[in-house]
């Protein structure tokens, strides 16, 4: 019955390209759950979290521009995602909204099926929001970060925050590590035939992971598996983000390979 469906949704602008309704979507059907999904494109925040209250939405995914701007706006805030800087869940605990991270949990998760981390020295270009959440997982799960970015200011000032090492973008054409991650939107549809780094630079890493996940793989990764590296797209960080907003609003597991399918066939349409 409609007045029994547990809504949850997407709060961002733009929305429409978003594939977190096919994936969480896919995730409620496989467990025949009466939910739904829906995203909703947002003019204006503060009033988006009154209609969650007011609505009875249980929960939302935030994406871009609201990740920053929501923290002071919600009732509690997990203290990861505040050191973070940034909410990409809400969860509607009975009228409180309550803010969490969990693009975090993606990288970590990802990376850790992928390799041992422990000790292992990652280059992140980058140092927005996503950047954030990267270098807060490559630090919780032992590895050593090196944080690289075109604002040195910026990338000075977040190195410091998190008590990593940092240097200006030009620096790639002299590094080496073991794992490189792009943190930065350049190779993403519709500008895919872009690399944030030269193409020279990559047979220095043996890892490099894109978290873009529109093209798979970016012109990034197809280069560096020319150069001899293994790469990861931004699909599995996605995934696996997604998969702890499930998990974090319903407290059941999540249908990780139903998941997966639905988000793969709906990249291979476009
Ligand atoms: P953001 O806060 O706007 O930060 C973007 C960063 O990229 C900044 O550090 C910026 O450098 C840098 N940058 C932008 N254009 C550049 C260019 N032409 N050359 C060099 N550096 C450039 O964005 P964000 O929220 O961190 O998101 C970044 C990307 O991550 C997006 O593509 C997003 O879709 C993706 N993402 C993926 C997942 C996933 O689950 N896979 C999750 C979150 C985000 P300056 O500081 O110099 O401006």
């Amino acid at each position: 019955m409609l007045d029994d469906v547990s809504v949850y949704g997407l709060l961002g602008n733009p929305v429409r390209h978003s594939l977190s309704p096919i994936m969480h979507r896919a995730a409620f059907r496989a467990l025949g759950m009466n939910a739904e999904y829906v995203a909703f494109q947002v003019m204006d925040i503060k009033h988006a979290l009154a209609g969650i209250k007011g609505l009875g939405i249980r929960g939302a995914s935030v994406t871009i521009p609201f990740k920053e701007e929501v923290i002071p706006l919600l009732e509690g805030v997990d203290p990861v995602a505040r050191k973070i800087g940034a909410v990409n869940t809400i969860v509607n605990r009975d009228g409180i909204l309550i803010g969490y991270n969990t693009d975090w949990m993606g990288f970590k998760s990802c990376i850790s099926n992928w390799m041992d981390p422990e000790g292992k020295s990652f280059v992140i270009l980058g140092a927005g929001g996503a950047a954030r959440a990267v270098l807060y997982g490559v630090l919780e799960i032992g590895g050593e970060a090196i944080l690289l970015n075109r604002d040195a200011e910026r990338a000075k000032r977040v190195a410091e925050e998190f008590g990593c090492v940092w240097h200006p973008l030009e620096a790639i054409k002299t590094m080496e590590a073991d794992v490189l991650v792009n943190t930065t939107p350049v190779g993403m549809w519709p500008k895919d035939r872009e690399m944030p780094v030269p193409r020279e630079t990559l047979r220095r890493f043996q890892r490099v992971v894109d978290i873009i996940y529109n093209p798979l793989p970016t012109r990034l990764l197809r280069e560096a598996e020319k150069e001899g590296g293994k790469t990861m797209s931004g699909l599995e960080m996605f995934l696996h983000q997604g998969a702890e907003q499930f998990r974090l609003w319903t407290g059941m597991d999540p249908p990780f390979e139903v998941m997966r399918k639905a988000v793969l066939e709906e990249l291979q349409k476009t």
